[in-house]
């Protein structure tokens, strides 16, 4: 798998949801692509799309969007860019279609081909964007959306990484999501601060990773107020409902406001770190100890990193000692990021050792790369891909790539015995996992296994 770092940061920016209608969401705009080809169809309910509107007419915070922006000189991009388009939707495609088709009143056609207004659902009824009254057109046009513009020109390929990445965050593995900074938790975070997620986190963001952070609200609010029938009722959440959900006897589910779900996999990329994360919760209630929220989001943030559930022996002795530093910390009068940092390395302190760092891997040196195209396809200029046979271009300048057949991160070397010909979707796909074991399953008639 490619771990590449584009050449420009991405930006973080926010634009109004009437600036952002005006320049890109009206009907008949062609500046924003929302639908590259490597985004999946739209899957959002009237529910949710409904919701999303009575989430913004309640004042809550929504994360992130990303968008690519095109450029006039990268391949990929020409014939895009020729057609007016500026932006490319990768992640909030469904977000921006709902707010899109509320403010236009045009409807949307759902998967059964029936079409559906998107309306705002108040106690006294539906009302769609023409019936409100000035202050709420103004409330809703107003309100500022958080984007996060990656700026360096990528290729197709590219993009589709970051997209996945951003779904459902299967391709990177759980260190990555800190690291990388287009991931909505650490866009998130590192947007809004430990201060503003907390707020976020108790007043509950409704869609994607915001439903998770609900999620984490509602065990923290149980956790720290027992009993208090009233916190519950602001969060708008089933007491019982939740502590079945942190005693982890069925999956995690949880109502999140307007109904939104947290349920399938594909929502929810978190899912089993969240899972261990109520586990250890669970254990370390039965001692009886009390936490935190600080505590509780630092060891969010640390399983996010490490991805490795803490010893809860451990965590006791962090949980005893965190208490009395949160005390201090908070009379002092310390801002929330310094205090974090405190609990975070007094926690690494009581995590186990990280694992040891993968096997490093190294260029091949164009002399090398020249040799295995030769190898298999001599003096020509077009090859096939030793997987799914498909077309590549090489050896210079070309679009293929050189796979390890036992993979860099099993100890796999860079010998000419050790490389095949690939097309770069299959080098991709196949990720850190050999490439015998990878093409068996998904090409079991590849040429470099038959040959
Ligand atoms: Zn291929």
């Amino acid at each position: 798998m490619s771990s590449f770092r584009p050449s420009t940061p991405n930006q973080i920016t926010s634009k109004t949801i009437g600036t952002l209608y005006a320049e890109m969401l009206r009907p008949g705009s062609a500046r924003l692509n929302l639908k590259p080809i490597y985004q999946r169809a739209r899957c959002w309910k009237k529910w949710q799309n409904d919701g999303l509107v009575g989430s913004i007419m309640c004042g809550r915070v929504i994360p992130l969007f990303a968008f690519y922006k095109l450029h006039s000189g990268n391949e990929d991009d020409t014939t895009d860019y020729e057609a007016g388009i500026r932006f490319e939707c990768v992640d909030g495609q469904n977000r921006l279609s709902a707010i899109a088709a509320f403010m236009s009143g045009d409807p949307i056609v759902n998967s059964k081909g029936a079409s559906e207004p998107v309306v705002w659902n108040t106690p006294a009824g539906p009302k769609h964007f023409r019936d409100l009254s000035e202050e709420e057109k103004e409330w809703f046009t107003n309100m500022d959306l958080p984007i996060s513009i990656i700026q360096a020109p990528l290729t197709l390929t590219q993009r589709k990484e970051q997209f996945t990445c951003l779904q459902d965050g299967s391709p990177i593995s759980q260190p990555e999501y800190m690291r990388n900074t287009s991931h909505p938790v650490s866009l998130f975070i590192s947007r809004t601060g430990l201060r503003d997620t907390f707020d976020a986190v108790v007043r509950g963001p409704m869609t994607g990773i915001g439903d998770w952070l609900v999620v984490l609200a509602d065990c923290i609010t149980l956790y720290l107020h027992r009993g208090d029938g009233d916190r519950f009722a602001m969060l708008n959440r089933d007491s019982s409902r939740l502590k079945r959900v942190i005693s982890c006897k069925e999956p995690a589910v949880a109502d999140s406001p307007y109904d939104m779900q947290v349920t399938k996999p594909d929502d929810a990329p978190l899912m089993e770190l969240f899972d261990s994360l109520i586990t250890v919760l669970g254990r370390v209630k039965d001692k009886k100890v009390k936490y935190h929220k600080f505590c509780v989001v630092v060891l969010f943030n640390q399983l996010l990193v490490g991805g490795e559930v803490p010893p809860v022996e451990r965590l006791l002795t962090w949980f005893k000692s965190s208490k009395a530093i949160i005390t201090d910390h908070t009379k002092a009068g310390g801002r929330d990021v310094a205090l974090y940092g405190i609990l975070e390395a007094d926690l690494a302190a009581e995590l186990p050792p990280p694992p040891a760092p993968k096997p490093k891997r190294r260029a091949i040196p164009k002399k090398k790369r020249d040799e295995l195209w030769a190898e298999y396809f001599g003096v020509a200029t077009t090859g096939v891909c030793q997987c799914c046979k498909g077309s590549i271009k090489g050896p210079a300048g070309g679009n293929w790539h050189q796979a390890h057949i036992v993979a860099v991160a099993a100890g796999g070397k860079n010998d000419l015995s050790n490389l095949v010909p690939t097309c770069a979707s299959c080098n991709l796909s196949c990720g850190d996992e050999n490439l015998s074991d990878w093409c068996e399953r998904e090409w079991p008639e590849a040429p470099f296994l038959t040959a």
